[in-house]
């Protein structure tokens, strides 16, 4: 970063401090990823620098020959990847690719069934401060009582009784396979569209260690910085009869000019999935994430459904101190260097900014290439963290060790 740093030294001083600081900590959010030195070389390309309003061959300017080429990689590769027949790689998150769907399958005010964000659902599955909860009309299905997970029976009792125009199915914050074709039947019986949500498990349905809601479901969203490892953005497929509509919702039903280096940067991260290292990867996360639910369980602290299926899991901190909120536990952690964040467990009585639980993922730390042994690691320095209620000494000690472990596995983009 020669010209940044001679340029703007205070803008450079926070990149670099961005960076020593992925170096030095632990990045257990489930959301969040590395992307590979790859992609961010494509991210920070000249392709920036251009618009390119329309699609391939059909653009509102000149000069987008290498736009072009851009866009059909990674709509070529998207497709592959998935094995989807229509692939829009436009829409700049994914809260905007669901957006992009609703307006292509829905009139205002129409019904739409989403999981609560309370149980795990995404701002964009209906919350009322969202687009979405402001102008459609939401139904939120919960998980069960008691087993804490989806129950088709109850999703589909409530389905028959609201009558949604669209359903959708996928979560920010559930640890189970999610049963597809089980929400493809009951949008069927009902009439409904569905759409697919894989925003946090994206890279495990192209790793093969999630089914894939790509033949049952009318849409797919998914944004590409995830477990898929990409840069920050999203996509949607979808089949080709939908095509036309859902190209018209992005643009210009809802955006204008694609970000073409983020673009690019999308096609080199779905060459990255295709290869069969990624689903040596993704079954990594998977393997890291139980080792991880199953160390904290042993030390006592309940994790949420018992265990994991995918990438993340909550914990549910009363079950081992009965004051201490998510946003405590979350904040002593960070000073050790663990990064995680307060998560509302199923039927929480606390509200969102305290919460009485914990999210821990894997993607992140998995890409720096850590394994079982040092999941275990990690659980124990949460435990003893949480246990000695953030006491200092504890704490420093700590910090010193997540350093030398983030030493030894270095994040990917520094190689
Ligand atoms: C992360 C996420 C999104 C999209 O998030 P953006 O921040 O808008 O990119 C959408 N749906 C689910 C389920 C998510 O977890």
């Amino acid at each position: 970063m020669i010209h940044l740093s001679q340029f703007d030294p205070e803008a450079y001083a926070i990149a670099q401090a961005e960076l020593e600081r992925q170096r030095n900590t632990l990045e257990l959010i489930a959301s969040e990823n590395h992307a590979s030195a790859a992609v961010l070389e494509a991210n920070a390309s000249a392709l920036s620098d251009k618009y390119a309003e329309g699609y391939p061959h059909k653009r509102y300017y000149n000069g987008c020959e290498n736009a072009d080429r851009a866009e059909l990689l990674a709509i070529d590769r998207a497709k592959a990847i998935f094995g989807a027949e229509h692939a829009n790689v436009q829409p700049h998150c994914g809260t905007s690719a669901n957006i992009a769907c609703y307006m292509a399958a829905l009139g205002a005010r129409d019904k739409i069934m989403g999981m609560d964000l309370a149980h795990g659902g995404h701002l964009s599955h209906g919350l009322p401060i969202n687009y979405s909860g402001m102008y459609y009309d939401v139904t939120s299905y919960t998980v069960n009582t008691s087993t804490e997970r989806l129950d088709m029976d109850e999703i589909r009792d409530l389905a028959k009784r609201a009558k949604p125009k669209l359903i959708i199915a996928g979560a920010s914050a559930y640890s189970r396979t999610i049963d597809f074709a089980a929400f493809a039947q009951i949008a069927h019986e009902i009439g409904a569209f569905l759409l697919a949500d894989i925003a946090h498990i994206a890279g495990l349905v192209v790793g093969k260690v999630h089914p894939s809601p790509v033949p049952h479901a009318d849409f797919v969203t998914t944004t590409t910085h995830k477990t898929l490892r990409g840069p920050r953005g999203a996509l949607i497929l979808c089949r080709e009869a939908w095509a036309k509509k859902v190209d018209s919702a992005v643009f210009p039903g809802l955006q204008g000019g694609p970000f073409m280096h983020s673009i690019l940067a999308k096609a080199v991260a779905f060459a990255e999935a295709a290869k069969p290292e990624f689903a040596v990867y993704a079954a990594q996360i998977v393997a890291n994430a139980r080792e991880l639910a199953a160390a904290m369980t042993e030390k006592g602290w309940r994790v949420v459904t018992g265990g994991t299926d995918n990438h993340m899991f909550l914990i549910d901190l009363r079950s081992r101190k009965a004051e201490l909120t998510g946003r405590e536990a979350a904040h002593w952690l960070s000073n050790a260097g663990i990064i995680a964040n307060k998560n509302k467990i199923p039927f929480d009585p606390r509200p969102p900014a305290q919460t009485s639980g914990l999210r821990f993922g894997t993607p992140a730390t998995t890409s720096r290439g850590m394994q079982q042994a040092q999941m275990r690691q990690i659980a124990q320095w949460i435990d003893d963290i949480l246990s000695h209620d953030g006491d200092e000494a504890i704490t420093t000690r700590i910090a010193g060790q997540v350093r030398e472990l983030g030493q030894q596995f270095p994040v990917p983009n520094q190689e």
